[in-house]
């Protein structure tokens, strides 16, 4: 058994530990609060958090050192986060597990192959040690880490004692991309991943273009969120949400029922999809015009009058899950758990600052209408 032990002076140690605890249990940790002290489990990892005096002190334990760094991250990192502002607050630790680490779900993963799906999209399949962790239907999407080409020792991500990514050379760093599992075999520590080639090509369509046995990136996650049980299913996807809605479609159960409108540039863009018999897969073509039809499909649809029952979910350019979430926003009486419409890229902006936009919005719309879509 690994133990660390940590301690931190800081003002309000009562009202801090709470709002950690409610902060961590709405993530899905375990915390059982009671008389100023906390037991948290997280994974394997058991930990005591307690008021002592003017400050708080820690105690993580775990069988191994992975499962010790990720649960004390999640008990500093957030309470340097919630701690008050405006005085510098230092968290100290001892015991096992002591200096910088990568985080505890980042992996490696080696091209193995690559396979041509249709002319604009490329599957590539890798081997990594110790996948378990994103075998998961419930959270489907990676963030993958491309070194800068020509780079032969990339600065891989690391973290301190409290969580904090550590600030790493600007040259060696990775680009950081979304993508998603397409399918995984933990057993044989395989995971597959299909990327889209696209014009005007970032790190992660260069990546995929030249990809050859041998080359590494990083990987860490899962997140998002993923498939959810539903009487009907309605999915509408361009090509960067295919790789989800394949795999969540040969996850139904036979029975399902549902819809798929799928929109790819022309027919040649156009991959097997392996549905239920109840689900009907409707292909889309932009054509010659860059502009998505997607939203305008969406308008198509009768929708059920009480929505509840159906999951819907998009993945597609910004401006048209703008359009799907402002229709879906008018049209549906569903809770934001039956539904999710994502901007998966923007036209015209790099990740960073697609992501960046998108954080904004969010806090805009968050604060002109709290009521979720
Ligand atoms: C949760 C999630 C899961 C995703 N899963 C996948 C996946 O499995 N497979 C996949 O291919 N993509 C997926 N994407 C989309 C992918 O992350 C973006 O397309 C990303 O911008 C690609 O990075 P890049 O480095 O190639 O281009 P960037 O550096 O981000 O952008 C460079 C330029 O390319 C443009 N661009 C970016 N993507 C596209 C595109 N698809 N078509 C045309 N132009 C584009 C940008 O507008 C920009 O002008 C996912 C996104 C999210 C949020």
């Amino acid at each position: 058994m690994f133990t660390t032990r940590g301690h931190v002076p800081v003002s309000g140690p009562s009202r801090l530990l709470a709002r950690v605890c409610a902060h961590l249990a709405d993530h899905g940790v375990s915390v059982a609060l009671a008389n100023d002290a906390a037991q948290i489990v997280l994974g394997a990892a058991h930990g005591c958090v307690r008021v002592a005096g003017v400050g708080l002190e820690a105690m993580v334990s775990a069988p191994d050192l992975g499962a010790l760094r990720a649960l004390r991250a999640a008990i500093a990192s957030h309470v340097l986060e919630f701690a008050p502002p405006g005085v510098e607050v230092v968290m100290t630790w001892e015991g096992d597990g002591a200096g910088e680490a990568p985080p505890p779900d980042f992996r490696l993963l080696t091209v193995m192959g690559t396979q041509t799906l249709t002319p604009h999209m490329r599957r590539i399949h890798f081997h990594g040690e110790d996948l378990g962790h994103f075998d998961t239907l419930d959270a489907l999407h990676v963030r993958l880490f491309i070194p800068p080409p020509g780079v032969a020792a990339p600065a891989w991500p690391l973290m301190d004692v409290n969580g904090r990514l550590v600030e790493q050379p600007a040259d060696r760093r990775p680009a950081i991309r979304k993508y998603t599992i397409r399918s995984i075999d933990t057993g044989a520590g395989d995971l597959a991943i299909d990327f889209v080639l696209h014009d005007d090509a970032g790190p992660g369509a260069a990546f995929a273009a030249t990809a050859r046995p041998g080359d590494v990136i990083g990987v860490a996650g899962p997140g998002g969120r993923g498939l959810r049980q539903a009487e009907r299913y309605v999915f509408l996807t361009d090509e960067t949400g295919l790789p989800a809605v394949a795999r969540m479609l040969e996850a139904l159960p036979d029975d399902a029922s549902g819809l798929v409108m799928a929109e790819v540039a022309d027919t040649a863009g156009r991959q097997p999809l392996k549905a239920p018999a109840g689900v009907t897969v409707t292909w889309l073509y932009r054509g010659g015009q860059n502009a998505s039809r997607l939203a305008d499909a969406f308008e198509t649809l009768a929708w059920p009058e009480d929505g509840p029952g159906v999951y819907l979910w998009a993945a597609c350019e910004h401006a048209a899950a703008r359009l799907i979430r402002a229709s879906a926003r008018a049209r549906l009486r569903s809770g934001r758990d039956q539904h999710l419409i994502v901007s998966y890229w923007r036209n015209g902006m790099a990740e960073e600052q697609h992501a960046s936009h998108k954080l904004q919005e969010q806090k805009g719309a968050a604060a002109a209408d709290p009521a979720p879509v």
